[in-house]
């Protein structure tokens, strides 16, 4: 059982005024909830900003200016976002046509942005070609022969890395695990698949492969998963030049950093982390007799995340003597599924009002006919909590909005940017004529 206390701000943009109300990019929350309603998504501007800033300078530090950071785009998707992401020099990846769509539309130079996806329709590697696509991460042989005829048609050689498995456990949530030898994404080093797909890669007259990529996984907080997978993906460099006469020119070691949830894990130093692992591959590079590759790196969680808090209203609060207690909110499993698909930990606190010794300790619950609709369980609350009470989920920035379904036909909250101590609405709130819009 995880508790967290009331006072405890997990993250640097979080306080509670004099009036003890809870502010969050230094803004009255209240105010916030009167002016868009609940539930809201608000983002802090200036977080994403400095989480931006904060990746870059580290990966030129330790690696060079040629490096680059691209943020994995499926963790927060909407126009605004990429406009910010763009003005801090980052790239993007993009895992569909409705993320380059988003992308394209918000003036993102597509150039910037790899093309990612474990199954990319004829249609996906065509509406990418068309757009200018910088990179694709290619999954697998069929994709090749897909993307290398439609190149053709299009009379460009399209640039790619190909998605590598080095056989690496994350030592995470099973199912957000992805760098192991049985993944459905890439091709496994140790299968001799790797291998095979590489020297096919190389037979085709309109692709150039440029390099190589791999992720193990997410939520990670222990930079030796980045020494091991960064020193397999070397060796796999090195191979490929002895074996094969290829030389690499852009190596990806993936995204997967961890984010702070409760007060029990880690504020993780990206900073410190991106430049231990630098130094080690240095001397990698050295030992293996290789020139380092152009390294990137594709945050997504660890750039937004503690950028968001949804802001809700209680309604339904029932006791069930000697059993439990749930405090039901006016959001739930189609803001934030991320409970109910993997327990993931959450820190909840009363926009106003006190957590004492005397705390009641609830289950709070979205709207959805479905019991598995929790935002979390164990959670302190005020003993007078009551309808009309304001509440803050933090650290909802990643895999909130964009994952947000619309279960039960419930619209989607809006997105609210919060800046210097203004709001700007980023993206409208979903009303019940959008749902009812593509109904014949
Ligand atoms: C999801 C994903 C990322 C980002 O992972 P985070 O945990 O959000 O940093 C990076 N690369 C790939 C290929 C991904 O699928």
């Amino acid at each position: 059982m995880i508790l967290t206390k009331n006072k405890e701000m997990i993250c640097e943009n979080l306080n509670r005024n004099a009036d003890g109300e809870l502010c969050f990019a230094g803004m009255p929350l209240s105010p916030l909830a009167e002016k868009y309603g609940t539930p809201l998504y608000l983002y802090d501007e200036a977080r994403v900003r400095h989480n931006c800033r904060t990746y870059l300078s580290a990966v030129r530090e330790g690696f060079g200016e040629a490096a680059r950071v691209m943020y994995a785009s499926k963790a927060a998707s909407f126009k605004r976002l990429y406009e910010i992401i763009n003005e801090e020099g980052l790239g993007v990846d993009v895992v569909s046509c409705g993320e380059i769509y988003t992308a394209k539309l918000a003036g993102f130079p597509l150039e910037n942005a790899y093309f990612h996806s474990n199954n990319k329709t004829d249609a996906d590697v065509e509406f990418a070609i068309k757009n200018g696509v910088g990179y694709f991460v290619v999954d697998n042989a069929e994709e090749l022969f897909a993307i290398d005829e439609i190149a053709k048609e299009y009379g460009i050689k399209q640039k790619i890395m190909l998605r590598i498995t080095p056989g690496i456990d994350p030592h995470t949530y099973a199912a957000v695990a992805t760098g192991k030898v049985d993944s459905k994404f890439g091709s496994a080093i140790e299968t001799g698949q790797a291998k095979a797909i590489t020297s096919l890669a190389l037979t085709f007259e309109n692709i150039e492969l440029c390099g190589f990529h791999c992720h193990v996984g997410s939520q990670i907080f222990d930079a030796d998963v980045y020494l091991a997978t960064s020193k397999v993906m070397l060796g796999f460099v090195a191979d490929m030049e002895r074996e094969l006469g290829f030389i690499t020119k852009d190596l990806d070691i993936g995204g997967g950093l961890g984010v702070r949830y409760i007060a029990d894990q880690p504020a993780l130093d990206i900073k410190a982390t991106i430049l231990i692992v630098a130094e080690e591959m240095k001397k990698d590079a050295e030992r293996l007799g290789i020139a380092l590759p152009r390294i990137s790196l594709e945050p997504g969680r660890s750039i937004v995340a503690d950028a968001g808090l949804t802001l809700y209203t209680v309604g339904t609060v029932k006791r069930i003597p000697g059993y439990k207690s749930y405090v039901s909110v006016d959001g739930g499993m189609t803001d934030n599924p991320r409970f109910a698909l993997y327990g993931s930990p959450y820190t909840i606190l009363p926009v106003f009002g006190e957590i004492g010794d005397d705390a009641e300790i609830c289950s709070v619950v979205g709207r959805c006919c479905e019991s598995g609709d929790i935002l979390q369980e164990n959670v302190p609350m005020p003993t007078d909590i009551a309808r009309g009470d304001l509440l803050a989920c933090l650290t909802t920035g990643a895999y909130h909005y964009s994952m947000a379904s619309n279960y039960n036909r419930i619209p989607r909250p809006p997105v609210v940017m919060l800046n210097d101590g203004d709001s700007y609405l980023a993206v409208k709130r979903e009303t019940i004529e959008d749902i009812i819009k593509l109904d014949i």
